[in-house]
């Protein structure tokens, strides 16, 4: 009984290690952490919104967002609105974060806006001490991108940002990480053809918004460095979501929602035509908060005082992740779980203290 019992234990020890090494990746693991900011999961998972898609209010041309948008389902919407996540992406890895099916996903922060949401998953523990404003503070946590810089070298590592507070966020003085944000145009000399364009177009075309700039511009951006360095680790935060929601304009919202699905699929190409990246790379996507539903006229906001802004969701896919789709059953994770999860991927020491999330194992049946 006791022998049976000690072969069992073996049996499970020589498993449990098996596990742990197939999903923790090799040396040379990279990691791709995309943020959408504010976009709500309400719309990642169920497509265009049925009390706002015609709603003139929030809508300047309701029978052409119709078009685009609407199908009977929720899972024909969601495809429709991001055909790269609900084609592709759900084959090949997971989709956390459907409240519907039971799988949550919250923040730990109680301020429920960006530069809280941001530290909390680039330093993988709530600061509402420190962080509880978007003013451009340097961040006095260290993070996981920062983290890393020590470990390998400032130059595997780069941030590219729409929002103009990202400079701070990740501390660039002190991290000396290569940080491209707002409307800084690349200080990366020297510059390629490609990047002395966009900086020519950046200056250009004007943003709808004073700290935000286009998408499209940190997209390509990021790719430019991305050509040049190769970085192990590059973190590229969009930002068109959360400001065109703030202004009340649905369809500009949704038609970022796609372009930045498209965006995504961009790179993940890339990573899969280039020798550097391909089976080497993992994608983590999530978002720095939600945005209210009820009464429907929230979904412009968030922060404390709207109900479900802190209700976020998770994306993981490429290297080291289990296809499991998206999660149908109960669960509860935690954005402060993103940090730890990308030092179990790139074999960075956890920190230590009981406000940090755990890592999220991403091999199969093991989610929690
Ligand atoms: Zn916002």
């Amino acid at each position: 009984m006791v022998q049976k019992r000690i072969f069992y234990y073996v049996i499970v020890f020589f498993l449990s290690t098996h596990i742990c090494l197939s999903q923790s990746q090799t040396d040379d693991n990279k990691v791709f952490l995309i943020t959408l900011d504010g976009l709500r999961w309400q719309e990642l998972f169920s497509g265009a919104d049925s009390l706002l898609v015609k709603n003139k209010k929030y809508v300047k041309h309701p029978d052409k967002l119709y078009h685009w948008t609407w199908a009977s389902t929720s899972v024909e919407r969601r495809s429709a609105l991001m055909p790269f996540i609900w084609k592709e992406v759900v084959k090949m890895g997971q989709i956390h974060g459907n409240r519907r099916l039971g799988s949550k996903v919250n923040l730990t922060n109680d301020m429920w806006f960006s530069y809280p949401g941001y530290n909390e998953i680039l330093t993988g523990r709530a600061d509402d001490k420190n962080i509880y404003s978007n003013d451009k503070i340097p961040n006095p946590n260290e993070t996981v991108l920062e983290q890393f810089a020590k470990r390998y070298g400032t130059s595997r590592v780069a941030a590219f940002g729409s929002w103009d507070v990202f400079d701070a966020i990740v501390n660039q003085e002190r991290s000396g990480i290569y940080t491209n944000c707002g409307f800084e145009p690349s200080s990366d000399f020297p510059l390629t053809l490609q990047e002395e364009l966009l900086n020519e177009l950046q200056r250009q075309i004007p943003s709808p918004w004073g700290s935000v700039r286009l998408d499209g511009f940190t997209h390509q951006f990021a790719k430019a460095y991305l050509k040049k360095h190769q970085p192990d680790l590059i973190y590229i935060s969009y930002g068109e979501t959360d400001d065109f929601a703030h202004n009340g304009d649905y369809e500009s919202y949704l038609k970022s929602a796609k372009n930045t699905d498209a965006l995504i699929e961009d790179l993940w190409n890339y990573t899969q035509k280039n020798d550097y990246y391909r089976d080497k790379t993992t994608f983590i996507i999530t978002t720095d908060h939600g945005r209210g539903t009820n009464p429907i006229d929230s979904w412009r906001s968030h922060g404390k005082k709207i109900t479900g802004s802190d209700q976020t969701w998770f994306i993981f896919f490429g290297n080291g992740v289990a296809p499991m789709g998206e999660l149908k059953r109960e669960s509860q994770l935690y954005t402060n779980q993103i940090a730890a999860t990308v030092r179990m991927l790139l074999r960075l020491s956890q920190k230590e203290g009981r406000s940090y999330g755990h890592p999220i194992d991403l091999s199969p049946n093991k989610v929690d």
